[in-house]
């Protein structure tokens, strides 16, 4: 086995603590990342508190690792000691649907194996980056530039991906009106992914004080959702709105904004459903889509274009004994925009 340390959760009503605990042996296909920084997810908290589903405790969260490669198994042929290697949201899936064939690993039907909060396919439990180091199978690991700062370069392991893929399916790019819709870690990476495809992008947001920060991101427009004003002069003007919410919002207030034929598409993953009156839709061919995370290759391809763009997360490197004021102020919209562990800290 492989001894692991790291930082978890006993139950969903308790705080974060330290642990021990292992990891399994290092397979003729893993390799073993020594983790050095790892984000910190809306998703985490949504998890430790059991918002989603009665989740696997005790747990250990984080699904935005970077780090260091310290061995590899016998049969591994694309890492080797000393490489910078990723893992995000998945380690595993069946690899043999049709999903899978088509690179959407995260949608595999017969169940993909999420990083923590997971049983492997030895059914064990699966846990996540806030520890010292992690096995994963290499085809499940990414590989992430030298070029981009490691700390500010986990985010895209999750924030990064999960805001590329939909724009990148919805094609999304000139000629397009997009508006990011939440303002944190992933609406700032929708920001600048937005404006890196061309769009000319608004931010709505709760948050008037985010105003100067969005423009910086590249953002052309805000609007402040909380003025019935602003809100009524952006009626009918977008393609399309990102909606990265991690909490309950109007829906029908939103689907105004959209223009004719307009598509909201949900990212974010508030607890309680979405309330969408009929009218909000019909009136203007609007649909209402979704999107979860991406696939592993396309994983790699957004890290790539990082690489060759620039483009890493806004960071707050914070130390893992303040996990829990990082979570307060992830509920209150205080993120600055992404908040990362410096794993030398445990
Ligand atoms: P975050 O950093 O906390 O950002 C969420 C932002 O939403 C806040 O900063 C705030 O922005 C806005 N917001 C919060 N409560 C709101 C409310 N009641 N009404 C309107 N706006 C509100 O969270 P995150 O890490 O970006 O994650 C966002 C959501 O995406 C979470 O639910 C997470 O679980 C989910 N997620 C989904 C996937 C996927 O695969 N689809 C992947 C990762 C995360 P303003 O201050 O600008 O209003
Ligand atoms: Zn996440």
């Amino acid at each position: 086995m492989t001894p692991s340390k790291g930082y978890a959760a006993q139950n969903e009503t308790a705080d974060l603590a330290p642990w021990t605990f292992e990891r399994r042996e290092v397979g003729a296909h893993d390799i073993l990342i020594d983790i050095k920084y790892c984000g910190v997810c809306h998703s985490d908290l949504h998890q430790i508190r059991n918002d989603w589903f009665p989740g696997i405790f005790p747990m250990v969260p984080g699904h935005e690792i970077v780090g260091i490669v310290s061995s590899v198994g016998a049969h591994v042929k694309g890492f080797k000691a000393g490489d910078i290697a990723a893992v995000g949201c998945l380690v595993d899936s069946c690899k043999t649907c049709s999903n899978c064939h088509d690179g959407l690993e995260q949608y595999c039907l017969n169940g993909s194996v999420g990083t923590y909060n997971g049983k492997g396919k030895d059914g064990l439990p699966t846990y996540g980056g806030y520890s010292s180091n992690i096995v994963v199978r290499e085809d499940f690991a990414l590989h992430v530039s030298d070029k981009l700062p490691m700390a500010a370069a986990a985010p895209l392991l999750c924030a990064g991906i999960t805001t590329y893929s939909p724009l990148r399916h919805w094609k999304v790019g000139k000629g397009h009106k997009l508006a990011v819709l939440g303002l944190g870690g992933l609406g700032h990476m929708a920001v600048k992914f937005g404006v890196a495809f061309g769009a000319e992008v608004t931010v709505l947001s709760t948050s008037p004080n985010k105003e100067a920060a969005a423009r910086a991101l590249g953002a052309h427009h805000f609007v402040v959702t909380t003025d019935p004003a602003q809100v009524a002069a952006a009626r009918g003007t977008f393609d399309f709105i990102l909606d990265t919410v991690s909490a309950e919002h109007n829906m029908a207030m939103y689907l105004g904004m959209l223009r004719t034929n307009g598509t909201h598409i949900c990212v974010g993953a508030p607890s309680t459903p979405h309330q969408i009156p009929a009218f909000s839709l019909l009136g203007g061919r609007k649909s209402v889509a979704g999107s979860g995370i991406g696939g592993i290759a396309e994983t790699q391809e957004m890290l790539d274009y990082c690489a060759e763009h620039n483009i890493v997360a806004d960071i707050e490197l914070i130390d893992i004994k303040d996990i829990h004021t990082a979570y307060e102020r992830m509920l209150k919209g205080d993120v600055r925009y992404r908040f990362v562990i410096d794993m030398a800290t445990l």
